[in-house]
C-alpha cells in the first residue's frame, strides 16, 4: 500500500469506529464477525510485533490490541490501513478467508541444518550481537576491498544493547584497517528483524554498497542482497516425535541417529567443540579480576572452585562445582574471550559445566562425552528450527532455557537412559523456564546472566533426576513445549528482549 492508498484511508474514515464503517462492514454485523480478530492475531504472531509495542506504533494500549485479536472490538478503519502497513498485506488481507487459512496452515519445517551450525567456536559475549556482526562485516569487507570507508546502522537490539555487547568494537575491529562510523538508531520500529542493521561502503565520498543484514541468532545472519550458500537441510524430520519413531523403529540411540544424519565426520567436529568447551571452563577457572564494561563484576570462578566448605557435603560440592565450571565459561564469554555457542554465547556455561563435571567425577571418555553433546544438539535444533534461541526474538527462555535442556538430554544420554527419559529431561528442563525475561543491566552479558547459566546447570541436573523417576506419568511432549516457547516468546513484550529497557535492566546497578 503507498502512501496515497494510506491518506486516502484516512480521509475515508476520519476516526470513525471501523465496525461504523459501512464499506467494511454492515454496522455492528461486522463487529460480531471473528474473521478479522483471528487473521489480525496470525499476522501479528507470525511478525513477531507483541501487543504493547504494536500499541505503541499505533498511540492505543495494549488492552485495546488484545480486544481487536480476541473479537471484542475492532480498530478504526485509519488504524486498519495503518496495520495493513505494519504486516505489509493489502487491507483486504484482513477479511479474506484465503489469507487466514493460509496462516492457520503455516507449514512447519521440514529438515534441520547439521550440529555444525549449532555449535560454533567465536568470541563472546553475544552470538547476535558479536559473533553474527563480525561474520557479517567480513563478508561484507570481502565484497568491498575497495573501500575506504564503512559506516553501519545499528538498529532495535542492536543498538540498545550493542555498546554493552561489544557490537560496534567487533564490527570495527573486522572491518580495520578501514575505519568504520557507527551509529546507534534507537528509534527506528519498523524492522525486519529485532536484530538488524545496514552496513554501507564509500570509496572517495560515494557510495558503493549498501545491505541490510539481520542477526537471526546463535550467530547466524542473513542479508538482503548476497547470496549466501544456504546450509543443506541434513535432518529430514524436525520433531522428537519423529526423531524417536525413527530411533524406535532402527533401535538406535540419539547419537548413533546423529551418526547416521551428519556422517561419521560429525564426531571430528564434536571433538574440537568440546575441546574448546574445557579450554573455556579451564581459562575462566585460572582467571581473576574485574569483568570489563564497568559494573565492577568480580569474576568468582576460582573463589568457587577453591572455597570448600569444612563440612561440606556431596550434595554442596556437586553444586559448588558445577557452578565453578558455569561462572568459569560464562565470565570468558563476558571478557569477549573464545568460547563456544552452546546454543548461545550468552548461555554457554551451562552444557559444558555439566558435562565437564561428570568427566571429572566419572570419568567419562571423550567419546562418550562426545555423543552426549549430539544427544544435546538434537534438542538444540529442534528448538532452533522450531521455536528460537534468541533472547532478542523469545526472551532469556530461548538462550538459557534451551541450553538448559541441551544439558538435560546431553547428561540423560550420558547417564545411558532410554529415550522417553532423554525427552522428558528436555522437557522438564525448558518448561520451567517459559517466559524467563532477557534483561542485561546496561546490556552486558553480566547480570543476571552469569549466575543464570550456573543455576541453568544445577537445573539440567536435577531435570534429569526428576525424569528418571517420573516419566510414566509424564503428559507433554518436548516438541509441544518448544511450540509453547515460541508462542509465549512473540507475547513477551520488547522491554524484555535484549533491549535493556526492562526487568532487572531497569535498575541503577548497586540499588
Ligand atoms: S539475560 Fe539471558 S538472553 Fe539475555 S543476554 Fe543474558 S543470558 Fe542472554
Amino acid at each position: 500500500m503507498n502512501e496515497n492508498e494510506f491518506a486516502k484511508g484516512k480521509a475515508f474514515a476520519k476516526g470513525e469506529t471501523f465496525a461504523k464503517d459501512t464499506a467494511f462492514a454492515k454496522d455492528t454485523a461486522f463487529a460480531k464477525d471473528t474473521a478479522f480478530a483471528k487473521t489480525f492475531a496470525a499476522l501479528r504472531r507470525r511478525s513477531g510485533i507483541t501487543q504493547r509495542e504494536l500499541g505503541e506504533r499505533l498511540g492505543v494500549s495494549n488492552r485495546a490490541v488484545s480486544k481487536w485479536e480476541t473479537g471484542l472490538a475492532l480498530p478504526s478503519t485509519e488504524n486498519v490501513y495503518k496495520l495493513a502497513k505494519i504486516f505489509n498485506v493489502p487491507v483486504d488481507y484482513f477479511f479474506g478467508s484465503e489469507l487466514q487459512s493460509e496462516i492457520r496452515d503455516e507449514p512447519s519445517p521440514t529438515g534441520m541444518k547439521s550440529l555444525t551450525e549449532l555449535y560454533l567456536v567465536g568470541r563472546g559475549p553475544s552470538s547476535s550481537h558479536t559473533i553474527a556482526p563480525e561474520r557479517a562485516s567480513r563478508m561484507f569487507r570481502e565484497k568491498n576491498p575497495t573501500a575506504d570507508r564503512f559506516k553501519v546502522i545499528l538498529y532495535g537490539s542492536l543498538a540498545k544493547t550493542g555498546i554493552g555487547h561489544g557490537t560496534d568494537r567487533v564490527i570495527k575491529a573486522t572491518l580495520a584497517p578501514v575505519s568504520c562510523d557507527i551509529i546507534f538508531n534507537t528509534t527506528e520500529l519498523d524492522l525486519p528483524h529485532p536484530n538488524t542493521m545496514d552496513m554501507i561502503a564509500f570509496r572517495q565520498g560515494a557510495q558503493i554498497d549498501r545491505i541490510r543484514v539481520v542477526s537471526t541468532g546463535g550467530g547466524r545472519f542473513e542479508n538482503d542482497k548476497y547470496l549466501l550458500p544456504e546450509p543443506p537441510d541434513v535432518y529430514p524430520v524436525s520433531s522428537f516425535e519423529k526423531i524417536a519413531k525413527e530411533c524406535r523403529a532402527n533401535n538406535l540411540r540419539l547419537w548413533q541417529y546423529v551418526e547416521r544424519a551428519e556422517g561419521s565426520g560429525i564426531w571430528d567436529y564434536l571433538s574440537e567443540i568440546w575441546r574448546g568447551m574445557k579450554a573455556s571452563i579451564e581459562r575462566g577457572l585460572a582467571d581473576e579480576g574485574i569483568l570489563p564494561g564497568g559494573l565492577g563484576v568480580q569474576k568468582k570462578a576460582k573463589q568457587l572452585l577453591c572455597r570448600e566448605h569444612i563440612d561440606e557435603s556431596a550434595e554442596t560440592r556437586e553444586n559448588r562445582m558445577v557452578c565453578a565450571y558455569a561462572f568459569a565459561v560464562s565470565e570468558q564469554n563476558a571478557c569477549a574471550e573464545t568460547i563456544v555457542t552452546a546454543p548461545t554465547c550468552g548461555s554457554s556455561g551451562v552444557l559444558p559445566a555439566v558435562l565437564y563435571y561428570q568427566q571429572k567425577k566419572r570419568d567419562y571418555t571423550d567419546m562418550e562425552i562426545l555423543r552426549a553433546l549430539a544427544a544435546g544438539g538434537v534438542v538444540g535444533n529442534l528448538i532452533k528450527t522450531n521455536a528460537s534461541i534468541s533472547g532478542s526474538e523469545c526472551g532469556c527462555q530461548a538462550e538459557i532455557g534451551s541450553a538448559c535442556a541441551m544439558a538435560a538430554a546431553s547428561l540423560a544420554e550420558l547417564f545411558g537412559l532410554d529415550l522417553d527419559k532423554i525427552e522428558y529431561a528436555a522437557e522438564i528442563a525448558i518448561e520451567h523456564h517459559l517466559g524467563l525475561t532477557c534483561d542485561p543491566i546496561c546490556g552486558l552479558v553480566q547480570i543476571p546472566c552469569i549466575e543464570r547459566n550456573a543455576v541453568a546447570a544445577m537445573r539440567a541436573i536435577n531435570a534429569v533426576s526428576l525424569a528418571s523417576f517420573l516419566v510414566d506419568s509424564r503428559k507433554i511432549s518436548l516438541d509441544k513445549v518448544i511450540h509453547v516457547m515460541k508462542e509465549t516468546g512473540l507475547d513477551i513484550s520488547r522491554q524484555y528482549k535484549e533491549t535493556a529497557e526492562g526487568g532487572l535492566a531497569k535498575l541503577k546497578f548497586g540499588q
